[in-house]
């Protein structure tokens, strides 16, 4: 369903991000990848997908910190690909700590990356959707993009900003046939979460069962985590012409945690 069409994916070397790669690949899209890892783990992943695309993908290092890199980037896809049809924002790091002793330059990074680097591929890439009239731009926002943990200040304040930053593209672009949303997941099964449970067990003293049940799924109602195929398939879905008339939203995936 997306053959011929370009998708630029950003942190899409792990988690949540290439599970939206590999969904669009499945659907014939063409791709540029990007995020940080292993070079022989990430060329796996790009010839995975280019294999069960048919279509052209390519990887870009780009941090999403670094403005410069970003306009490289999107210029790089323009004229190897395509100018991207479909733009899903997803690169986005953590930092936990109290706000007054939070370290200023992870708020500055986590600010560059998680908010700043979706202004710039939003602008860059905005341009060529409007003018063909038909663009989806898709932003992994959080549940913290609707309320707040302790302890996360930079994290909350960015995800806060998507929300407002994607409604505002949304009514920029309502007449082009561009739609722009945010996803909003709860606590998602990725590496990154798995291996926190160990360090937990120990810290705390408790079971592998305790620390999924009682520390991270304790806000999460379901008491069970989002796949990140649950997260790759509303993407899939969002970029489908049965989704048309659904922008400017804020989709939470999240088990019910922002109802409780
Ligand atoms: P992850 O760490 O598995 O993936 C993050 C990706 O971003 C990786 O590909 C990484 O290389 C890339 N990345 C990190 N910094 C980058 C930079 N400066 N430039 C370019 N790429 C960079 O994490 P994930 O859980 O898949 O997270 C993806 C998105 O989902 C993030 O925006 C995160 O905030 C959001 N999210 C995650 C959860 C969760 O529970 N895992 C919940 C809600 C929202």
């Amino acid at each position: 369903k997306l053959q011929g069409k370009t998708a630029l994916v950003t942190g899409s070397t792990s988690g949540i991000g290439l599970a939206v790669a590999r969904a669009f690949a499945f659907e014939g899209a063409s791709l540029m990848i990007n995020g940080f890892g292993d070079a022989a783990e990430i060329e796996a992943i790009r010839q995975e997908l280019e294999t069960s695309s048919g279509s052209q993908v390519l990887y870009d290092n780009a941090d999403l910190g670094d403005a410069g890199a970003i306009e490289a980037m999107v210029k790089r896809c323009a004229h190897e690909l395509r100018s991207p049809d479909i733009l899903v924002n997803n690169a986005g790091i953590q930092f936990v700590s109290p706000v007054e002793s939070f370290p200023v330059d992870k708020w500055e990074a986590i600010l560059r990356i998680n908010l700043s680097g979706v202004f710039h591929t939003t602008r860059l890439c905005i341009p060529a959707m409007r003018e063909r009239g038909w663009g989806r731009i898709i932003n992994t926002a959080s549940a913290h993009s609707l309320i707040a943990s302790p302890n996360k200040s930079a994290y909350v304040a960015a995800k806060h900003g998507v929300a407002g930053f994607t409604k505002t593209v949304a009514l920029e672009a309502a007449r082009d046939g561009v739609t722009v949303n945010c996803i909003s997941p709860g606590y998602v099964w990725t590496p990154l979460v798995e291996n926190q449970i160990p360090d937990t067990m120990r810290a705390r003293n408790l079971t592998r069962e305790q620390v999924m049940n009682d520390v991270l799924l304790a806000a999460q109602p379901t008491k069970r985590f989002v796949s990140v195929d649950e997260v790759a398939s509303l993407a899939l879905y969002l970029t489908s012409d049965g989704a048309a008339s659904i922008t400017g939203a804020n989709l939470s995936m999240d088990g019910g945690w922002t109802a409780a």
